[in-house]
């Protein structure tokens, strides 16, 4: 294969144009470190040109001779950000499979050409959101949800058993669906291989690039804006992370208490099998100080309350009481409360979560765990109630810098996601 061609189709897309012409150089340099980690594999079983999950590119020599230099930068731009979107981990998560192969590579291909088309580099052949009546702009999950209602349109090869690998021209390759081709090399061969960690890294570097050069462009994609945000700020789940901080936080409180399970306890006769702890304090006290300022969003509020509820459950702290105290600009109400969730909750005013954490220090006995949830405008005290560990639930809008936090406290950002938020 004619090594220089492939170079020159690499420099064509990321060298910077000395002219408007339309097939001069495409100016995109964020996409050198994806290009440059392509692995050609010549394959005369392909039409044009597919990729596999190991970034490696199967490439027809026929028509690679054939094409000119910009018709091949043109499919290299498209297979590589099949490879940048990690296609083929979403189609796992999506669990396409055979039947869906073709319903997934439609949606993947619709967000590929909607991130080409403002650079003039959609091959031909590729559907957009408009030709299939489409809304535009989504995801590639959403298209998938869409399209995969419709009846699926045969593959090429396709016979009645279901359980035959897909064909090398089935559709762009495993590094758009994840599903294995007849023609493609497993992961350990020595025609060599990108790793996950590699690929990750790539991501990494060309999302930061990417995110630079969004920057002086007015038309940019949304599908490519929203894989920049994703790349860069991986979304990690927050109902996990609160409920391990809330039980750390009884953790650390029942270690403080001098629980002894040596001494059994008078009631522990009555159940037998079971020691209860020798102490008067059967489990670590919490309590709970809601901000009920207008700004803070009640469902949010709700979920982060029923996550507390349930780490609580596991830890047979619930059905303890509890105390929770709905503030805002003032304390409204102090509640004793089995559930958090259980709690009324009123105000709408300003926002001093002071107030809240003065309730508690008045509190005996004092409380062993503090949880504030809280949009985090709001004034705090200078340290935390004595012997109390503090977990602070800032609730925020995904994509907005949320508000600091003491430093004392266990900090957990809790977010709603919407629709604008994320694009
Ligand atoms: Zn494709």
């Amino acid at each position: 294969m004619d090594h220089h061609k492939l170079a020159a189709a690499k420099l064509w897309l990321v060298s910077p144009a000395p002219s408007a012409t339309s097939d001069g150089p495409r100016d995109l340099p964020y996409l050198s470190h994806a290009l440059y980690a392509l692995i050609p594999v010549v394959d005369d079983k392909v039409k044009k040109l597919t990729c596999d999950e190991w970034w490696r590119i199967y490439i027809n020599e026929a028509w690679f001779e054939a094409a000119t230099v910009p018709e091949i930068g043109a499919e290299l731009a498209h297979v590589t950000w099949h490879l940048l979107a990690d296609h083929t981990d979403r189609a796992r998560d999506q669990d396409v499979d055979r039947s869906t192969a073709s319903a997934w590579g439609t949606a993947a291909d619709v967000t590929v050409s909607h991130t080409l088309t403002p650079d003039r580099l959609k091959p031909p052949p590729l559907p957009t959101a408009a030709a299939l009546h489409l809304p535009d702009g989504r995801a590639a999950e959403e298209y998938f949800a869409l399209l995969s209602r419709l009846p699926a349109p045969a593959l090429d090869g396709e016979t009645d058993s279901g359980e035959a690998a897909l064909g090398p021209n089935d559709g762009c390759g495993s590094g758009a669906d994840g599903l294995h081709r007849s023609n493609e090399h497993g992961p350990d061969t020595d025609v060599g291989a990108v790793s996950k960690q590699e690929a990750t890294e790539i991501r990494r570097k060309v999302a930061i690039e990417y995110e630079g050069y969004a920057r002086g462009r007015g038309n940019v994609s949304g599908d490519a804006m929203r894989w920049v945000n994703r790349t860069l700020k991986p979304e990690v789940p927050w109902e996990p992370l609160l409920a391990a901080a809330v039980r750390r936080a009884v953790g650390w409180a029942a270690g403080c208490g001098d629980y002894t399970y040596t001494k059994p306890s008078r009631r522990s006769s009555s159940l037998p099998g079971v020691v209860l702890p020798g102490q008067h304090r059967p489990v670590p006290r919490v309590s709970i100080i809601v901000d009920t300022s207008r700004s803070v969003d009640d469902n949010l509020l709700a979920r982060a309350l029923g996550e507390v509820d349930g780490a609580l459950l596991a830890l047979g702290v619930a059905g303890a009481q509890m105390t929770v105290y709905a503030v805002d600009a003032a304390v409204h109400t102090a509640q004793k409360v089995r559930r958090a969730r259980d709690a009324k909750l009123v105000g709408a005013g300003g926002t001093d979560m002071r107030l809240g954490f003065r309730g508690v220090e008045a509190e005996r006995p004092r409380p062993d765990v503090v949880i504030c949830f809280t949009d985090g405008d709001t004034p705090w005290p200078s340290s935390p109630p004595p012997g109390a560990a503090v977990i602070v639930a800032i609730l925020g809008r995904r994509g907005f810098t949320l508000p600091p936090s003491p430093k004392w406290a266990t900090r957990v950002e809790c977010w709603v996601d919407d629709q604008w938020a994320r694009a």
